[in-house]
């Protein structure tokens, strides 16, 4: 039946889930996606050709067994596909919803020539989503409990992968995690509008079933020490995440009214689910004029959140132009849907005001030579400055790694830009300095994404198992 089918891409065109209405979209923190019924995912998933050597396999970091699933569930064997799709990837809802596809699964589709790649991330969303609504769980009837655990610091992206792993083999992960909620970036950095948090709570329901341990508001270094760890623990993970921000190095940036992203996004999402704790954290953008600095993923949510918090304009300024830009390209789209207004190639060069915000000072660039990236460096065109005027300016310049010093004491190594030394070639993959520790995530390749943060805490749990000869 399927060979017969396999031309269905040429009568059945590529179909995202609609998306709300845009009047909802610009003033609600709700998932601006519709999901799929069944039937449109049945005809969406049966459009992929079963390439024999898939592209979008490799392209996918943590190598789904994409063609697989999405002819499981063309068959309507929902079930199968959740329990094919959680033997590769630890938060496949999670990844469905927020990877950038366009530059991943679905960019290497042998469909996105022309006749529009398969709806890869829509469709592995669905199965989860769908699966654990009807009840389904992932299989543990197999495991056998060893007498190993291990301390897993950090509960974002990494170390839920690292869990589900070693849980899976019968190791016993408690996981630590200095904020009350689980998640990392997922809860306290990605907004709604990408991630409901309902879907990371359910995520820890299920791993809780699974037999990790997770203990939150734990701060390691301040309320538990890492010697204590590593003396009551047969290993540890480390997946801290990447916390320091970068700054632009240009004057006014102390002016008040500038604002870091996170804080920003983090403040917001504390007052929408009811966890915030002093009123005077929430960084109210309502009938201001935004300027957003930066062009990636956490511009965009700087952009999109203050468009629903009501703010008056909403301009994101980037120092290249729109194909050189770092995010994902749905989610510019969608940005710009929602009335963000992009001014590109502009490079501030100070933030002016007296007492105050009172504009950026950008001067327009042109692209030049590639830089060690293989990106076009902006250089400045003499004379074109102009003063964006601004009430509130977000800056959304990056993270770097913020390594805490009791790493050193614990003779675990970092790299000069303070990234932790925990390579992939080695005999235990991501073993760090100290044998007895491993790492992944933003803290060793510095900030990236949740599928790459997902693999490399799957990948040292596979490290730690080795170490551990289990
Ligand atoms: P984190 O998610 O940062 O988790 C680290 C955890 O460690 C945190 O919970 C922290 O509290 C905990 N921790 C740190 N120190 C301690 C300590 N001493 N004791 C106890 N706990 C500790 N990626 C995408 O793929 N798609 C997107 O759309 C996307 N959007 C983003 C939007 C924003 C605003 C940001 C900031 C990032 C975004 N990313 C996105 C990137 C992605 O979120 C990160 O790459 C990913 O979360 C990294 O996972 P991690 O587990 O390494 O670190
Ligand atoms: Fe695509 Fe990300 Fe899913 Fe991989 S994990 S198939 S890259 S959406």
């Amino acid at each position: 039946e399927r060979l017969q089918n396999s031309f269905q891409f040429l009568d059945v065109g590529r179909q995202d889930p609609s998306k709300k209405d845009i009047g909802q979209r610009r003033t609600s923190f709700v998932e601006i996606y519709e999901p799929y019924k069944e039937e449109e995912v049945k005809h969406q998933s049966h459009r992929c050709l079963g390439c024999g050597n898939p592209y979008c396999e490799w392209k996918c970091p943590v190598h789904n067994y994409i063609p697989n699933w999405l002819k499981l569930v063309s068959e309507g064997n929902l079930f199968e596909a959740a329990e094919l799709s959680h033997q590769t990837n630890s938060l496949p809802e999670v990844c469905g919803r927020v990877c950038p596809q366009d530059r991943l699964c679905e960019g290497a589709c042998t469909l996105n020539d022309g006749f529009g790649a398969v709806t890869i991330g829509s469709t592995e969303k669905y199965i989860t989503d769908t699966a654990l609504a009807m009840g389904w769980r992932p299989d543990m009837s197999k495991r056998v409990w060893t007498d190993k655990k291990v301390a897993v610091i950090g509960a974002g992206p990494a170390g839920i992968g690292c869990a589900d792993v070693l849980v899976r083999a019968g190791v016993k992960p408690v996981v630590f995690d200095r904020y009350p909620e689980i998640g990392g970036l997922l809860t306290f950095g990605i907004p709604e509008f990408k991630l409901e948090k309902s879907v990371v709570q359910r995520r820890r329901k299920v791993l809780e079933e699974m037999g990790v341990e997770f203990r939150c508001n734990v701060n390691v270094g301040v309320d538990v020490s890492m010697d204590t760890l590593l003396e009551e623990y047969d290993a540890v993970f480390l997946g801290m995440g990447t916390y320091k921000y970068m700054k632009g190095g240009f004057p006014g940036e102390d002016l008040p009214g500038v604002y870091d992203a996170l804080p920003f996004l983090v403040s917001n999402v504390n007052r929408n689910m009811g966890w915030e704790e002093n009123s005077a954290d929430f960084v109210d953008v309502k009938d201001k004029r935004v300027v957003v600095l930066g062009g990636g993923d956490t511009a965009m949510d700087c952009n999109r959140t203050s468009i629903r918090q009501g703010a008056k304009s909403v301009v994101c300024a980037y120092r290249r132009d729109q194909e050189n830009m770092p995010g994902s390209r749905k989610e510019v789209q969608n940005a710009g849907e929602e009335g963000v207004q992009f001014f590109f190639n502009r490079q501030p060069i100070a933030i002016v005001g007296d007492g105050k915000v009172e504009g950026i000072k950008v001067v327009t660039t042109e692209l030049g030579e590639p830089d060690e990236n293989g990106r076009r460096r902006p250089e400045p065109i003499a004379g074109s400055e102009e003063v964006i005027p601004a009430d509130v300016v977000l800056v959304a310049f990056g993270f770097q790694p913020n390594p805490p010093a009791w790493l050193s004491d614990a003779g675990v190594d970092t790299n000069s830009w303070g990234g932790v030394v925990a390579p992939e070639m080695q005999d235990c993959k991501f073993q760090t300095s100290n044998a007895k520790v491993f790492a992944g995530g933003d803290m060793v390749r510095g900030s990236d994404l949740v599928v790459t943060a997902v693999w490399e805490g799957r990948q040292a749990a596979e490290g730690i198992l080795d170490y551990l000869k289990v």
